[in-house]
């Protein structure tokens, strides 16, 4: 009796390995083509996180005409929820970065390295502990969870590492006949490593990210195969990534630590290693303490969230694309008009500790980002969010004509408006430009210089009256708020007050404030010359009316 026996009644229809090799053969890709992946757990949730190693992963393969493929880790089958893999592949499609290969949907797939769902590749990964088992590099191990935990309290209480090596891998010497015998008989088990390696040497890495970094080797037995036959996701991650060809393991570095195991894995299996680059998290401020974003205690860790509150996956990924990158905000500020795809990431420049994540900044590029979108762009966006969440919104918009007009404002010039940073803002935004809205509410009217209420009220009266025409232009416009502010003494030019400031009673900004603040209840504003032009004559007038009968 050999380990072959052994392997033979553990694994007894597993194919030789050779197959999957044939099956699935290197890529035939050019020099220096990066093929990397997102591999993450169907849990239901998708972290800020996930998607910012998705993109980056995406971004890299893009760059270098490699491919970027999503597989999905459902070896724990007790974290799985129902609809799991759509949730991922949907988030990856809204925010555009969808794979070249791998799920498409909650069960089809696409690509030729497949499947892509590691519960479907249970024959795969017991082939290859199989051929671990011949050679006498992995073995069955039949310690019960008791075994496990007496254990573990031993080592506790004789203050040494934990785990299950050196004298504590206690099946690791079982002679092949006991083992067989133990099987026969019903006994449970699951499959162990043999580790190779002593805790007294060290391997030296590089990280693509992290840089050079040194380890203890590996030394623990590790679990390969679970009593349910599915694998660990150490060997699920070194069998698929090997079999799928993977150039880049881009991870979390939460993984950095399993890097000797790996590496292990992949020598006794015979596998050329890909490249290791592990990213570290996004980071919060919390009073003082930076620490991770976390699922539950943070809302924005949820990539839901920026769906919730409407902000443009456009400025989640040039957001991301900042934190990445630090030459990324230079590169914009060049590059104003094109578009991130043709930035070209680094991952050595990617930050070695955490980035942090600030969501004010996020809102700022929010508002870059709208302010190049069309009015048709805006009002598409703005619909598509409020048909979702703000039924009021939805119905504002039902009049098509008169949004475009007034998200038209300001827009598409050389300095767009630059005043959304989210469609959950649109509605505060835009409110004060519907008449059932605004004259059927009470309004404030901050006035700011000019307080006289009969001033006002002639400023208001004569402007409607003597010169207000809905067809001049721009500058008639302007001169004839200019000739109004004359009219009622003051200054039609703010230079003129400033000379002679006790000639006057104010100047004609102040005029424009009265007008302004009248129309809109606002001291702040887009253009007031569009604004009148988009709520025309009748709405200015009734505006006007209310405003003279405020208190
Ligand atoms: N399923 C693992 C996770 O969710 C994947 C890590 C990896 O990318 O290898 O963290």
């Amino acid at each position: 009796m050999d380990y072959k026996d052994l392997a033979d009644i553990i694994f007894p229809d597993a194919k030789p390995i050779e197959y999957y090799e044939e099956k699935y053969p290197e890529r035939n890709l050019k020099e220096g083509a990066i093929v990397t992946r997102f591999a993450p757990s169907p849990t239901g949730f998708v972290h800020i996180g996930g998607l910012y190693q998705s993109l980056i992963a995406k971004k890299l393969a893009e760059q270098t005409e490699g491919v970027f493929f999503l597989r999905v880790e459902d070896t724990d089958q007790k974290r799985e929820v129902e609809n799991g893999v759509s949730g991922i592949v949907n988030a990856l499609k809204d925010f555009e970065i969808q794979p070249d290969e791998g799920m498409i949907s909650e069960n089809e797939e696409k690509g030729k390295y497949g499947p892509y769902k590691q519960s479907l590749r249970k024959e795969i990964y017991q082939s290859y502990a199989k051929y671990l088992i011949e050679q006498g590099k992995a073995y069955p191990c039949f310690c019960t969870v008791e075994d496990g935990e007496e254990m573990r309290a031993k080592q506790e209480t004789a203050k040494i590492r934990p785990g299950y090596y050196g004298v504590w891998a206690k099946c690791r010497n079982i002679p092949v006949i006991e083992a067989i015998e133990k099987i026969k008989a019903g006994e449970d088990y699951v499959i162990r490593f043999k580790s190779p390696g002593r805790e007294d040497r060290k391997i030296k890495h590089h990280d693509v990210i992290k840089g050079n970094v040194d380890f203890p080797e590996n030394d623990q037995d590790i679990v390969i195969i679970k009593a349910d036959g599915l694998p660990t996701y150490h060997f699920a991650h070194v069998v698929d990534d090997h079999l799928m060809r993977t150039t880049h393991v881009i991870r979390g570095d939460e993984w950095l630590s399993s890097v000797p195991l790996h590496l292990q894995l992949f020598h006794e299996l015979g596998f050329k290693a890909p490249k290791y680059a592990h990213i570290a998290p996004i980071m919060k401020n919390d009073n003082g303490n930076k620490r991770k974003l976390s699922k539950r205690k943070d809302a924005e860790a949820a990539v839901s969230y920026y769906d919730e509150e409407g902000i443009p996956a456009e400025a989640v990924k040039e957001y991301l694309l900042n934190i990445a990158n630090s030459n990324f905000e230079n590169w914009r500020r060049a590059n104003k008009e094109k578009s991130i795809d043709e930035f070209e990431l680094q991952l050595n420049k990617m930050s070695v500790s955490g980035a942090l994540f600030d969501m004010i900044k996020l809102l700022d590029v929010g508002k870059t980002v709208i302010s190049t979108f069309s009015a048709e762009k805006v009002y598409d966006e703005s619909l598509k969010w409020a048909n979702k969440y703000d039924k009021e919104l939805a119905e504002m918009l039902e009049d098509k004509e008169y949004a475009l007009k007034i998200f038209g404002i300001e827009r598409g010039n050389k300095k767009p408006r630059k005043d959304i940073s989210k469609w959950s803002e649109v509605k505060e935004n835009i409110g004060y430009m519907y008449d059932d809205k605004f004259l059927n509410k009470k309004q404030d009217y901050p006035y700011q210089v000019i307080n006289d209420k009969s001033d006002i009220n002639k400023i208001l009266d004569l402007y409607i009256e003597k010169y207000y025409n809905e067809n001049d232009d721009k500058q008639t416009w302007f001169d004839k708020i200019k000739e109004l502010a004359g009219e009622m003494g003051y200054a039609k030019e703010v230079k003129e007050y400033k000379a002679n400031p006790d000639n006057y009673k104010a100047h004609v900004g102040d005029v424009s404030t009265v007008l302004r603040v009248a129309l809109t209840s606002r001291t702040n504003t887009p253009d007031m010359y569009e604004i009148m032009q988009v709520l025309g004559k009748e709405s200015i007038e009734k505006r006007f009316e209310k405003a003279k009968k405020a208190e």
